[in-house]
């Protein structure tokens, strides 16, 4: 059994939590110079290029990409071979956004309780971490922070069987149509569809981290991202919503077997600030 110890993991989470942070992935930054080209608004292509200089920035000068710096949320592959020694691995995490949050002058946005008080964990702890066992002996983080206004306008809807693929694409379209320059496009559309209710909701998630331009390798899950995005952008919010032709740079859409009963269906929004990184150990 291969060892991993806590401290690693701690400074691990801090690293991908402070360039998740400051410096938006190389694939992200690509889709919007690609997109200045087929935008079609004049304060469209502006945006886009206030976006690029965003980035730029933030990446020479070591700061936040957005001042929504999010909730921590933080994927975790564990090896079936490997052993985290000298502490929780869910301390290690929550540990290592601490020290992210607070050495890296991220804005810490954490709430609790959620309802009446409030009150601010200053540290922007505790992380919501989702854990998946695989074969071998890494560990595999991805740090995926997450700002609310993209998120709040994120749905879940448990569709009948009989809805079909309109039903899905209805609401997906509704969703785009209602997050609007709320939830500052231009977007990447994370879809969800099959499993249960929570899990349909994990798959939309994940869908957002696979590279931009990426296709679903099922021919059907490509079909229906290849649809989508072309309807999406007809929807006309542009960059940050001013109106124009990219209102998302890309739709992903994950699939999974699901109840004979049921059609779950998930979207989770993600903005302009599409915001992951990743390590192994
Ligand atoms: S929705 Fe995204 S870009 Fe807009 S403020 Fe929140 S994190 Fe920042």
């Amino acid at each position: 059994m291969r060892e991993v110890h806590y401290k690693q993991v701690v400074e691990a989470v801090k690293e991908i939590a402070i360039k998740a942070n400051y410096e938006l992935p190389e694939d992200v930054e690509l889709a919007y110079q690609t997109a200045i080209k087929r935008e079609e608004a004049e304060l469209g292509r502006e945006v886009l290029q206030q976006i690029l200089l965003n980035i730029k920035s933030a990446r020479e000068e070591r700061m936040a990409y957005c001042q929504d710096t999010g909730v921590a949320v933080v994927f975790v592959e564990i090896g079936q071979e490997v052993h985290v020694v000298g502490g929780s691995l869910e301390d290690a995490i929550n540990e290592g956004v601490r020290k992210a949050y607070t050495e890296g002058y991220l804005r810490a946005s954490m709430v609790y309780d959620p309802v009446f008080e409030r009150k601010n964990t200053k540290d922007n702890t505790p992380a919501v971490i989702h854990y998946r066992i695989v074969p071998g002996d890494r560990l595999r983080l991805v740090f995926a922070p997450k700002g609310a206004g993209s998120e709040n306008t994120s749905r879940l809807a448990m569709l009948k069987p009989a809805d079909g693929w309109e039903g899905v694409k209805r609401f997906v379209l509704e969703t785009v149509k209602l997050a609007g320059p709320n939830a500052c496009p231009p977007f990447t559309v994370g879809v969800g569809i099959g499993g249960t209710f929570e899990y349909c909701a994990l798959l939309a998630k994940k869908a957002l981290f696979r590279p931009v331009g990426d296709r679903n390798p099922d021919p059907v899950g490509r079909r229906m991202e290849e649809e989508l995005m072309e309807e999406v952008n007809k929807i006309g919010w542009g960059p940050m919503g001013f109106g124009g032709t990219v209102t998302a740079v890309d739709v992903k859409v994950e699939l999974y077997p699901c109840h004979i009963a049921s059609l779950p269906v998930a979207v989770n929004i993600q903005c302009h600030a599409s915001r992951h990184a990743e390590i192994e150990l």
